[in-house]
């Protein structure tokens, strides 16, 4: 049985970044018929908020990731504690007083004598009177999880076999001078209890990935399979770190970005599979393998979403842009024959009705000096509306047969007449739609 989980802290919007892992983890699931859990990281209760809780649902429902259960860690508190008694009592587990900028002083040392800003296990030494001592001064201390200095190693699904020196990492700090515990126990607690099969999610989570296999041993389970997607960059290779904030899922959702455009893109961006656009989940689970992304950064340009975007609204049949057609006032019986003519010059469910007022004669003709005579006479040769499907032929045909214009010379100042735009949908269906006869 595969079961995935999407861990996302609710300390704000989900972006981009977030999608890739949400994604990677949901067609895992999918293509196994396994289980997919929304697991809310909120161990941290000043900066997780419920209206990211619900925002964050509401941006996996609009791209159609749906979750199996929902699991929150904030309920669960007890078993983590459980988890910390446990190793406290294996000895994996002890109390360290160093202040923040004691260990910055620290780091800063043993950078400038060439090595690794390791933490130094100093708490290990104290005595049970030195300790005493600190809590008095100092309160409670941190709680670090003491890491055996072997190598830690697992078979990565994207980055391959991964081998981490454990000496080379500090002792991760569970649970917090407050008392509150952090997210890599807990997510260990979750992962072995809730019994998560495969983990992927950002290369900035390696060196979680090690402690955390060290601690889901020591606590007596197996690890599960742990696959570290790339980080996003910009198109320019520049960190996107900063810019997250305006990639977020739900920006993209106002832009008016299809759905499947998105999801199109990241399940094949950064892999060797070239980006094809999909019209269906089952597609998507259909042509995913993760064993085909590399490990280097994966450029990411929402430049890219536009076009394919447009390719998912070209496609779109009437009644699914009937509320912006309703909204605009484009009669039903006349919103097939209007979307199929304009649906190829539109990029956006937004942008559905933007060519109606055109058809209403609103429209703002562009008549360059020379064509003026040209447009004047054409038009003199044009009947008044209902025009046909063949209008336009039979219409472009006398025209061109009285001017000797032909060509583009012969369409274009036509096009730019009636429409007022140099591109747009075919004037052969549009002439049928016009409501008033072109005028100038
Ligand atoms: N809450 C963690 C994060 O958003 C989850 C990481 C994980 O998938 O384990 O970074």
């Amino acid at each position: 049985m595969t079961i995935t989980r999407f861990a996302p802290s609710p300390t704000g919007y989900i972006h981009i970044g977030n999608l890739r892992t949400a994604l990677f983890n949901w067609l895992i699931a999918r293509a196994a018929g396994g289980t997919f859990i929304l697991r809310i990281d909120d161990t941290d209760p000043e900066r997780s908020k419920e209206e990211y809780v619900d925002a964050i649902k509401e941006d996996l429902e609009w791209l159609g990731l749906t979750w199996d259960r929902v699991e929150r860690q904030s309920q669960r508190l007890d078993r983590y504690a459980e988890a910390a008694d446990t190793l406290r009592e294996m000895d994996r587990f002890y109390e360290a007083w160093e202040t923040p900028t004691e260990l910055d002083l620290k780091r800063k040392k043993q950078l400038n004598m060439g090595k690794p800003p390791v933490y130094d296990r100093a708490a290990l030494a104290l005595s049970d009177e030195d300790k005493a001592k600190l809590r008095e001064e100092r309160g409670n201390g941190v709680w670090r999880f003491k890491l055996d200095h072997d190598r830690i190693e697992w078979a990565d699904g994207i980055l391959g076999d991964i081998s981490i020196d454990a000496a080379s990492v500090s002792d991760p700090v569970l649970i917090r001078q407050d008392g509150q515990v952090l997210y890599t126990l807990a997510s260990v607690v979750d992962d072995t209890e809730m019994g998560v099969t495969h983990v992927v999610r950002g290369s900035d989570h390696v060196t979680n990935t090690a402690t955390q296999i060290q601690m889901i041993e020591a606590l007596g389970h197996t690890a599960p399979s742990f696959a570290h997607h790339s980080l996003l960059t910009g198109p320019q290779g520049e960190a996107l770190s900063k810019r997250l904030g305006t990639l977020a899922l739900r920006d993209m959702r106002a832009a008016g970005i299809e759905p499947m455009a998105l999801l199109s893109l990241m399940a094949r961006l950064g892999s060797s599979d070239p980006v094809e656009l999909r019209s269906s989940h089952d597609e998507l689970i259909a042509g995913f393998d993760i064993t085909k992304f590399g490990s280097a950064p994966t450029k990411f340009d929402a430049e890219d979403l536009k076009p394919l975007t447009a390719r998912v609204v070209q496609t779109l049949e009437a009644d699914a842009v009937a509320d912006h057609l309703n909204a605009a006032g484009v009669p039903t019986e006349a919103q097939p024959a209007y979307w199929s003519a304009v649906r190829g010059n539109v990029a956006t469910r937004a942008e559905a009705a933007d060519w109606w007022p055109m058809f209403q004669g609103e429209v703002t003709p562009i008549v360059a000096e020379e064509d003026r005579d040209f447009v004047t006479s054409a038009f003199d040769m044009l009947g008044e509306p209902p025009y046909a499907a063949d209008t336009w032929s039979s219409w472009t045909s006398a025209v061109k047969d009285a001017t000797r214009r032909k060509g583009k010379s012969l369409f274009m100042p036509l096009r730019l007449a009636i429409t007022g735009q140099p591109r747009g949908p075919e004037m052969a269906d549009v002439m049928p739609l016009l409501t008033k006869k072109p005028s100038l």
